[in-house]
């Protein structure tokens, strides 16, 4: 009974923690947006119903997200069953430091394959049509999932951490990472500098210009993180146009032939 209770507690405790984040950092990037691309939003009535529809599903994907995270918190906390550790140098300086982009790596190539998976019909409708229903997606669309996508996106990083070490600040890293991501790459806009995106950092990872075409065209751009497995997979198709400004510069570091990005401002 105590042990019930425990769990359920923290079920609740993490659903709210996933709750509140996601409304914190999707309404601060939101405010960003409003701010800095007030162009946007102009579309005000259809775009306050999408708003509406991409903050209740995504409240409800925080359950879904919360329930499995809660289960790991109580394992680790109360009965030392997780392979999250305290001591930084419990695997050493090395593992500790490879262990974020091991667990990038490992999130990303999950999602590329489920992600291409839901992209077939007979599990698009299904599963994944709510998130494409954000045309073009908004910053509040991070989480914005059918119950089953979510159940789907929820269960990889609480699994893994009963499988492979991660300190608890790499696995906080982790998890600050997916949200950040999560968040800019609906926006609807280039949070990043041009000259990052004509950089390594442009061709290695995946930032809003790349998975706005990924909501635009469908068939393309399914990663997560890292372009690796779309490029691996003839999938990748660069940026989206529509965010760029810049429309005449030669491609730099794109495999589909979009236009390098320009100016972030409107
Ligand atoms: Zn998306
Ligand atoms: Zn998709």
């Amino acid at each position: 009974m105590q042990t019930t209770l425990t769990l359920l507690l923290a079920a609740l405790a993490m659903t709210f923690i996933v709750a509140a984040r996601y409304l914190i950092v999707s309404g601060g990037f939101a405010a960003l947006t409003r701010a800095r691309h007030p162009e946007l939003y102009a579309d005000s009535a259809r775009r306050t119903a999408q708003v509406r529809r991409e903050i209740g599903w995504s409240l409800s994907a925080a359950a879904i997200y919360g329930i499995p995270a809660g289960l790991v918190m109580a394992a680790w906390r109360r009965f030392g069953a997780t392979e999250i550790y305290t001591d930084p140098l419990a695997h050493g300086w090395l593992w500790l430091l490879a262990s974020v982009p091991v667990y990038l790596f490992l999130h990303d190539s999950y999602f590329y394959w489920t992600h291409r998976l839901m992209h077939r019909p007979a599990l698009f409708r299904r599963m994944h049509a709510v998130h494409h229903d954000s045309r073009p997606p908004t910053a509040w669309a991070a989480m914005s999932f059918h119950p089953w996508e979510s159940l789907s996106g929820a269960l990889l990083i609480p699994a893994l951490v009963f499988i492979i070490p991660i300190h608890w600040a790499a696995l906080a890293v982790v998890l600050t990472v997916m949200t950040v991501f999560g968040v800019t790459n609906h926006m609807g806009w280039e949070i990043f500098p041009r000259s990052w995106l004509e950089s390594g950092f442009g061709r290695v990872m995946i930032t809003a210009s790349h998975h706005h075409l990924h909501h635009r065209n469908y068939r393309c751009n399914y990663g997560l993180y890292f372009r690796f497995w779309d490029r691996v997979c003839g999938t990748d198709q660069g940026w989206a146009k529509e965010l760029t400004h810049d429309q005449e510069t030669p491609a730099i570091g794109n495999t589909g032939g979009a236009a390098v990005l320009g100016r972030t401002g409107s």
